[in-house]
């Protein structure tokens, strides 16, 4: 579904036209493509005369903090609940980008379907809800923001891409395709990234200010967990980490410091799934990785109240973690035949 036009006509054709008051959401603990999309988009619309504002389910890595519109975003907690749901209220226009069920962002979500505003969903997940008044939504993009930038390009705007919005969209393109390696590195990503990268930018400091900003303490996490926590299953070509709250307090975890984490797992040799299960105290994280045909996406679904993409899926869990993952542990025997045979 790719409501291009109709979008376009909403959004305007020209500066000058009435200006309209837009908020731009995401998913919870937004990545790179979370925000890049969003501040990008969000560039874009402030350049079409429109007033946005973007606003998070919850906060994020600092990582990201340098992204261009940054310091206009507002993080929700629980001591903003009035501000937000008059920004909702007072919305003619409400885009939903990098996620496609109202589940995903916590607290916005009954402010998103109680809204009023006309609603914009952009996303590249599997199976969306369908609670959007318009859509641009493709599964085979690589990342949300290359839906933004084929929207802005066939709408014409491609003279009002500029280095900001360009280092926002560049950032999720780059971070959603494992760095231009995943296989969902098209053709379309490659030329897309080329686009940008004619306006200027800095791909050698993007990708430095997203990966090369890490906390001693993220690094002391990551070493205590590779060394006590990993745990291979070479019988299910199976690999996992759990990381129980005491642990996440013991490191000074912020947002956004396990995030990769699950990667290591996935890269033991023989390994193709691999998974995270964190405890967030309110419940069980989970997020799987797998490599080839080996839906991670299906496992999710089916056991862990979750969804995402066929390699890259996340989950939940209301039980305690030792439950959560005697649970994963008891399915994968359904999945051994298949896991045997993913190449
Ligand atoms: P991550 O493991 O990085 O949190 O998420 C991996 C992928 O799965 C991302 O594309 C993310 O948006 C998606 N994902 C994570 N958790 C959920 C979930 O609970 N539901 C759905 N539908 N998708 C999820
Ligand atoms: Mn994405």
């Amino acid at each position: 579904m790719q409501d291009i036009e109709a979008i376009g006509a909403v959004i305007g054709k020209h500066p000058g036209g009435p200006a309209q008051t837009v908020l731009i959401t995401t998913h919870q603990n937004p990545d790179a493509d979370a925000m890049g999309s969003s501040l990008g988009l969000a560039g874009y619309l402030r350049k079409k005369g429109h007033r946005v504002t973007v606003v998070t389910p919850t906060d994020y890595g600092q990582n990201l903090h340098w992204m261009p519109g940054n310091e206009g975003v507002i993080a929700f907690d629980e001591k903003q609940r009035v501000a937000v749901s008059q920004l909702f209220d007072e919305a003619d226009l409400i885009f939903c980008l990098d996620f496609s069920a109202l589940d995903r962002i916590r607290e916005l979500g009954p402010l998103v379907r109680q809204s009023r505003a006309r609603k914009v969903m952009i996303d590249h997940h599997l199976e969306p809800e369908s609670f959007a008044d318009l859509t641009l939504w493709d599964p085979t993009a690589a990342a949300t923001a290359e839906l933004v930038y084929r929207l802005i390009v066939e709408l014409g705007d491609r003279d009002l891409l500029d280095v900001p919005i360009a280092e926002c969209l560049y950032s999720g393109l780059m971070t959603d395709t494992g760095s231009f390696r995943h296989s969902n590195t098209t053709g379309n990503v490659h030329r897309m990234a080329a686009n940008l990268l004619d306006l200027n930018i800095d791909v050698s400091s993007i990708h430095r200010r997203i990966f090369d900003n890490v906390s001693l303490d993220k690094f002391r996490m990551l070493g205590y967990v590779l060394n006590e926590k990993l745990k291979v299953l070479p019988q299910y070509r199976f690999a996992y980490i759990t990381l129980t709250d005491a642990e996440l307090k013991r490191y000074r975890s912020k947002t956004g410091d396990t995030e990769g984490m699950v990667n290591y797992a996935l890269a033991v040799e023989g390994v193709v799934m691999a998974c995270i299960l964190i405890d967030r105290v309110d419940e069980i994280r989970l997020s799987f990785r797998s490599v080839g045909d080996f839906s991670v996406r299906e496992l999710a679904s089916t056991h862990f109240n979750g969804g995402g993409h066929r390699n890259a899926a996340g989950g939940r869990s209301k039980s305690s973690l030792a439950e959560t993952e005697q649970k994963l542990l008891s399915i994968l025997p359904d999945y051994q035949q298949k896991l045997a045979e993913t190449v």
